[in-house]
């Protein structure tokens, strides 16, 4: 049977060991040896990585009670030494050590039990079997970094499955031999076949980084040790540029965000509002020019007089105001609109009243064609573009030309 190293000493990172089965595991080289210090990922921890003699160590995992280490190349040789790469063993040593004592803090606060685990690449998050409060959260937080400051030994022990259960300790799944516990002196106790430190002071710091609800319960999201050290880094990254781009101090940031979004709202609905005018009073002096000097009313049930034909081109309007721009000119007043706009291709908006006997989207569909475009509409109004800016007074000519041997 495979000696773990790693389950009596987590500081052991360099060790001799004999190949005892050479395998392969999802297309790559792989060994089984007779000691090891490698952890293979179980438990909501991945697994370790580091070399066997030259090659890497990829992915260590359990296979029917045994630890294969996969390499990224063909090892040959019997003996063979193996070094853990120490930066990744510590992390993981920092976050689920931090883990457990966050999980007995969130016990002792909130009455919530952890009900799974997983140590991520940035994140590690616990779920808890209930919901918990934003004070909980911080009250647990507070306990977790208390245990950690104190500096209190952290010791491992084998017992039997009868004298775990004695102890209300459950056994993990499968677990017939020894039920492994792991101990922050006085604070908690928990079988886990994890790495964990001498002290709890190697997590450095537990900090929440999330708190959100997740089926019955809540997630939360923390980072310990060295990784909270870079979580408040990019915090503080975001936060010296936002206290920049809103020119307001750390503490007034979120009043200055939320005054920038109703400043933006306000000016959103003034501009809404000015357009609005300006296509009101642009549609009226259009009716002007053709119609004489007289001013345009509102338009009545018995408008005098024949039908308007209103033809015109801009420089840069959307589409979109186009169609309102026609839209209040047949409102307004008995008339057909042909408008043009050269934006970033040429667009076409054409309308009429309604009672007017002409085909608008016939009209429109051969203007466009003729701009090498497409278009559509129905009834009383179309629209459609294409990309021959140079073509669109000819094509403005045409429907004009069309409208007048109708009327
Ligand atoms: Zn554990």
């Amino acid at each position: 049977m495979i000696q773990r190293l790693f389950l009596t000493d987590s500081r052991l990172l360099e060790f001799d060991a004999t190949v005892v089965a050479r395998r392969e595991h999802q297309g790559r080289p792989a060994v089984v040896l007779d000691r090891t210090a490698f952890y293979a990922e179980s438990g909501g921890q991945p697994w370790d990585t580091g070399t066997l003699g030259e090659a890497r160590v990829v992915a260590v995992v359990e296979d029917g009670g045994d630890v294969v280490h996969v390499l990224d190349r063909p090892m040959t040789g019997d003996r063979v030494k193996g070094r853990v790469d120490a930066g990744r063993r510590r992390d993981h040593v920092q976050q689920h050590h931090g883990q457990h004592l966050l999980s007995k803090a969130f016990v002792e606060v909130a009455r919530a039990e952890t009900i799974a685990f997983h140590l991520g690449t940035e994140v590690t998050t616990i779920d808890l079997d209930r919901p918990v409060t934003g004070d909980q959260a911080r009250e647990a937080e507070r306990r977790a970094n208390e245990i950690v400051w104190e500096a209190r030994p952290v010791r491992v022990e084998t017992l039997s499955v009868a004298e775990a259960r004695a102890q209300g300790l459950e056994p993990p799944d499968g677990v017939e031999a020894g039920v492994r516990v792991v101990e922050a002196a006085g604070f908690d106790r928990q079988p886990c076949g994890g790495t964990h430190p001498a002290t709890t002071a190697e997590v450095g710091v537990v900090l929440l980084t999330a708190l959100e609800k997740y089926k019955a319960g809540t997630r939360v999201s923390f980072v310990c040790g060295h990784r909270a050290l870079d979580a408040m880094a990019r915090r503080r990254d975001v936060l010296d540029r936002l206290v920049s781009t809103l020119s307001a101090p750390l503490d007034e940031l979120p009043a200055a965000a939320q005054k920038a979004k109703d400043d933006l709202a306000t000016a959103e609905r003034q501009s809404r509002s000015l357009l609005e005018r300006a296509l009101e009073g642009e549609a009226r002096r259009l009716l002007d020019d053709v119609r004489g000097a007289d001013p345009v009313p509102v338009r009545s049930a018995a408008e005098p007089g024949p039908p308007a034909l209103v033809v015109a081109a801009y420089d840069g309007w959307p589409p979109n105001d186009l169609r309102v721009l026609a839209q209040r000119l047949v409102a307004l007043a008995p008339c057909v609109a042909l408008l043009g706009s050269r934006a970033d291709k040429a667009h076409l908006v054409f309308a009429q009243s309604e009672g007017l006997p002409h085909d608008v989207p016939a009209l429109l569909k051969a203007a466009v064609e003729h701009l090498g475009g497409r278009g559509g509409g129905r009834g009383n109004l179309a629209q459609g573009g294409g990309d021959r800016l140079d073509l669109l007074d000819e094509a403005l000519g045409r429907a004009r030309d069309a409208v007048r041997a109708r009327a």
